[in-house]
């Protein structure tokens, strides 16, 4: 065994200088000042872990990686949510291909592919050149939502984007907590709202998965304060918060979203970040149970699911043929660690899955950027990392099985 000082531990916490004095046998007794708790600022802490553990480099996955979650461009948003066909790339092929290959990961889901004219660059830019390596999904024209045709329209648009290559459907969380009636005054535009059954509906006839992400972490429907698990993050980005306002409750936006998917059992859906609430595996695995057309992906919540190693092993035997491996990855911005595309980011994925190492980093980030934890390793066998990596989606985007 391994043992460390005491004294070494301290150091990490940068609290050497003050535990020598209060150590020092025989020190002459300080004055109540210098014995007192100094106050640290919580953004200046940045303890070192004391336990000797292996670590475990996982350079490459075991297995050919689809990942169901990037977003190598974003449609320029436009007022209210309402999304433009104006496209922002973030990548380039060349840029993200030698990547690809040093981890194993066969290809990338862009499920931010735009729609009319910014659908079309997204599969030309990446879909087309380079065949196999890019997936492209397409997004909703929100801004048609008030006329009185929107679902048959957005049906027909579906039509014509999956003729041109695109092969599902994204939905991001402005369903629910941004798009509103009538502009900026209105009531929030309810998840399950009946305008949208037809597009629902469509992309079962077309067999286009829908990647739909409603609500966020629990935490963003609480309060900012010394009790909110992710305080730092929120104090970080105050608009992520979800809490006040008119905004429905984390268990509303999830209930309704629940009774879209029991109302359109021929359209397959992805609940992106594990099913919308990795907080709460009980309840992921029951809805799994309950909707055989529901599917999960592991995006941006390894940080989630590793701190509750054993229930969510437990989880991943249990429901492996419906969780699919994504990362959220985005080819730039720092805002966001856990999701920075490159080497580092996979590597912490795999080691997530395929490793039974002990209290690690989720996030290649000085601070853990979702709270203040580490994570411990899934160790998953063969069979179920096979499917979780590349099977699932594989069946599920209608890619041959090699
Ligand atoms: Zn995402």
């Amino acid at each position: 065994m391994i043992r460390i000082s005491r004294r070494e531990c301290l150091a990490g916490l940068g609290l050497a200088g003050v535990a020598a004095v209060r150590a020092e046998p025989g020190a002459p007794s300080q004055a109540a000042g210098p014995r007192a708790p100094r106050r640290l600022d919580l953004t200046d802490y940045r303890p070192r872990s004391c336990l000797h553990l292996p670590a475990t480099r996982v350079e490459r996955a075991r297995y050919p990686v689809i990942d169901v979650h990037t977003h190598l461009g974003f449609s320029s948003s436009g007022r209210h949510g309402v999304a433009s066909e104006e496209m922002t790339f973030v990548a380039q092929p060349g840029t993200l291909l030698p990547v690809m290959d040093r981890k194993n990961v066969r290809t990338m889901v862009n499920v931010t592919g735009g729609f009319g004219k910014g659908l079309a660059e997204s599969l030309a830019r990446f879909d087309q050149r380079s065949p196999g390596r890019f997936i492209s999904f397409t997004e909703p024209r929100w801004d048609r939502l008030s006329g009185p045709g929107f679902g048959r329209e957005q049906a027909d648009d579906l039509a014509r984007a999956r003729e041109a290559g695109a092969r599902g459907l994204k939905v991001l969380k402005t369903l629910g907590l941004v798009l509103r009636e009538g502009g900026a005054t209105g009531a929030l535009i309810k998840v399950d709202d009946r305008r949208l059954d037809p597009m629902w509906d469509a992309c079962g006839s077309l067999r286009m998965p829908v990647a739909v992400h409603v609500a966020d972490p629990e935490a963003f429907f609480l309060p900012t304060d010394r009790f909110n698990e992710r305080f730092e993050e929120l104090n970080n980005h105050p608009d992520w918060s979800f809490h006040g306002g008119d905004f429905p409750s984390f268990r509303d936006l999830v209930d309704a979203f629940d009774r879209v998917v029991a109302r359109h059992p021929r359209t397959e859906f992805i609940a992106v970040h594990f099913g919308l609430n990795a907080e709460n595996l009980a309840s992921v695995s029951e809805r799994l149970t309950r909707y055989p057309n529901l599917h999960v992906d592991t995006a941006a919540r390894i940080g989630e699911l590793g701190r509750q190693p054993r229930a969510a092993r437990a989880f991943f035997e249990k429901h492996q043929d419906r969780i699919l491996f994504g990362t959220d990855a985005v080819p730039n911005g720092d805002d966001t660690p856990q999701q920075v595309f490159g080497d580092a980011l996979y590597e912490i994925y795999f080691r997530f899955l395929e490793t039974e190492d002990e209290y690690f980093d989720y996030a290649p980030a000085p601070v853990p950027p979702q709270g203040r934890w580490c994570i411990y390793g899934l160790g998953l066998p063969d069979a179920i990392l096979r499917k979780v990596y590349h099977d699932n989606a594989a069946r599920l985007l209608g890619i041959e099985a090699r």
